[in-house]
């Protein structure tokens, strides 16, 4: 499933078509991808106008039309975005496709998890909006993570990575990133979390948020060898820091993957 970093690399797949215009679209009205959308309003009020911008936040994207259109994608599991030839004729799981002259812009999803919604306003959509700061901004700090932590403290710590209005854009990879980084056992009950490791906490969230956009987010270029990731799918999967065999089980309804050694 895309996180922050992919999600980033993924939004960047349609900047070829920035400031050209959308000639023709192609659309799965029916498709789950659509639900809650108003797709003949999407259809009649793209077909003329510009893309003009984009942005991320947390694992959610959101493009920008002249006349006050606006397209919120969000990839679910296995949606991607991408760029084909003007001429190019959509497949089964292409449910959106924007032609330009030059090119075609499409949203694909074989498994129709993710969501594609349209507005049309000069306002931003009320979907948009969001109370949780992105992870690499100063409005997310100690205080944030503490009265998240707070509002959670029953559950493990792992589980509250994963909470999208606390760690918008933390998915499964990353969530034991940063545990990993931070020492912290995924178990823990966030209320159990000294006051140093709610600090490394909020360190290793914005290092691994930072880092994996650098790398992933940038290029899609590997993320740093020493890293877990490169470890935690591996049924002999070892500590990256002193090989220490790696730990796993179902935390959150997602697997997980940790150090014995180094988390506690
Ligand atoms: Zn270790």
């Amino acid at each position: 499933m895309p996180e922050l970093a992919e999600v980033e690399w993924y939004r960047k797949q349609w900047n070829p078509g920035l400031g050209k215009e959308i000639v023709a679209l192609r659309l799965h009205a029916r498709n789950r991808v659509f639900r809650g959308t108003n797709t003949k309003k999407l259809q009649g009020n793209l077909v003329g106008e510009q893309l003009l911008r984009s942005t991320t936040r947390g694992k959610r994207m959101l493009f920008k039309f002249s006349g006050d259109n606006w397209l919120g994608i969000h990839l679910g599991m296995t949606g991607k975005i991408r760029v084909e030839p003007a001429n190019f004729r959509p497949n089964k799981h292409d449910h959106l496709v924007l032609y330009q002259r030059e090119r075609a812009l499409l949203f694909t999803d074989s498994r129709q998890f993710g969501r594609v919604r349209f507005h049309h306003s000069s306002d931003e959509p009320d979907w948009w909006k969001s109370d949780s700061p992105e992870i690499i901004s100063r409005e997310f700090d100690q205080k944030f993570v503490d009265q998240f932590l707070d509002r959670h403290r029953k559950a493990p710590i792992k589980a509250v990575l994963l909470l999208q209005n606390g760690f918008p854009g933390i998915g499964n990879w990353m969530a034991d990133e940063v545990l990993w980084r931070a020492k912290i056992l995924p178990l823990r009950r966030a209320e159990k979390l000294r006051h140093r490791e709610r600090a490394a906490l909020l360190r290793a969230a914005k290092f691994v948020a930072k880092k994996s956009l650098e790398t992933l987010g940038r290029d899609y270029s590997d993320l740093p060898r020493l890293w877990l990731i490169h470890q935690r799918w591996k049924r002999d999967g070892i500590c990256p820091k002193h090989r220490t065999p790696l730990r796993h089980a179902t935390i959150g309804g997602r697997t997980t993957a940790w150090c014995p050694k180094c988390q506690q």
